[in-house]
């Protein structure tokens, strides 16, 4: 049996272990400390934008980053529906209402089209909502242009989730530098990993010094502990900040690896009767975090699932596309917004597969997963 063969597996260049032996010949084994503050600014060298706060995940990011926004109890926003619950689960744990976003089919990511209906729904019902989270899925950015025209029309801060895109650019500007906030996470299965982390960005530096604040318990400048708010203990050790300062260094090759890893398939599949990619717009430049692909049940004699198992009994794992979250049962009572009258996000998950598509994948495995999916098709 071959070794299990992963969707995205850590990949590590050799370095690490240099920065995470300086952390503990310093004895900074601790949250905060020199190589916290030195990613921070790599970080934010890397975004475009002027500040940066390392957090423990992309998870903690977006929960400071609602916070800031002030997003509370019974407060409308506006969500992607296509993408992983992180996206909105810190935001509705704060109480707010999301209302569900369609994919356009150009993209994968959210709809103009839909996010106008949406707010058009809300003017009329007299409902002023208090942020839109933009998803930049699978490391393709948004349509930048269009979405922040309309959310500028509406007077809505936008939260940019770019926790899979670091690296990707609209029109030749980093993602990740779009949202009044934003941010990238560094979790195991993305393209740079600290094992688990985040970055919030912002150009605001006097947000993102409030953000630090809150995200080290709100401790007021006093000799004792006082406080007169509450805050979170969402900062990132400096053991972690050393992995993530050697990972980011590696960063512009992992892309060119992840983009090769999509051609290599694009190549042997993209012919293939039923088999379609997610496209990349002229704007758009994907670090092709993963290679997603969609499975035409009628034109290609097969099916998602089919592909999936065949893969996994050959020990490779695949998913399907995200299961969007207008299709949840946690958000089964949610406002759903679908683009020109189609459920696009729908029809990905039902027929969308995403492929092994790590830095670190052998063209061994590559060709493997190709053979299988090949076979299937063949039936
Ligand atoms: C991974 C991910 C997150 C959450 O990041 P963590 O660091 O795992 O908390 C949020 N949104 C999307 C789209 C993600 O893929």
């Amino acid at each position: 049996m071959r070794e299990r063969v992963y969707l995205s597996s850590p990949h590590l260049g050799g370095e690490e272990i240099n920065y995470v032996k300086e952390a503990f010949d310093t004895n900074w084994v601790a949250p905060l400390g020199p190589h916290v503050d030195a990613f921070e600014r790599e970080c934010a060298a890397r975004a475009g934008t002027r500040a940066a706060l390392a957090l423990s995940s992309g998870t903690a990011a977006a929960t400071i980053a609602s916070a800031m926004m002030n997003i509370g109890n019974g407060d409308t926003f506006f969500c992607s529906s296509l993408t992983f619950v992180a996206s909105l689960a810190p935001i509705v744990q704060l109480g707010a209402v999301p209302a569900l976003i369609d994919s356009e089919p150009g993209s994968w990511n959210m709809s103009p089209d839909a996010l106008l209906d949406a707010f058009k729904a809300a003017e009329k019902n007299g409902v002023t909502p208090r942020a839109v989270v933009i998803v930049n899925l699978y490391g393709q950015a948004c349509d930048m242009d269009r979405i922040f025209e309309i959310c500028e029309t509406y007077g809505a801060p936008v939260l940019e989730d770019a926790a899979e895109s670091l690296g990707a650019t609209y029109k030749g500007k980093q993602t990740g530098s779009f949202g009044k906030f934003a941010y990238y996470s560094f979790n195991g299965n993305k393209i740079i990993t600290t094992s688990g982390g985040g970055m919030l960005l912002s150009d605001d530096e006097e947000a993102i010094a409030r953000a630090r604040f809150l995200s080290t318990q709100a401790r007021d400048k006093a000799p004792w502990y006082q406080h007169t708010e509450l805050g979170y203990n969402f900062r990132m050790s400096n053991v972690l900040a050393g992995i993530g300062r050697a990972q980011l260094k590696l960063l512009p090759q992992r892309v060119a690896e992840r983009r090769a890893v999509f051609g290599r398939y694009f190549e042997a599949l993209s012919r293939e009767p039923g088999i379609g990619f997610m496209p990349e717009p002229e704007w758009s430049r994907s670090n092709r975090w993963l290679t997603a692909i969609t499975v035409d049940p009628e034109s290609s004699g097969t099916t998602n699932m089919k592909i999936m198992e065949a893969l996994g009994r050959e020990n490779i794992e695949s998913r399907p596309v995200w299961k969007p979250m207008h299709l949840q049962p946690v958000f089964e009572r949610a406002r759903y917004y679908p683009h020109i009258g189609r459920d696009v996000s729908g029809r990905l998950f039902e027929n969308g597969l995403c492929l092994p598509s790590g830095s670190n994948l052998s063209p061994e495995d590559q060709n493997a997963v190709i053979d299988i999916v090949r076979r299937e098709l063949r039936g």
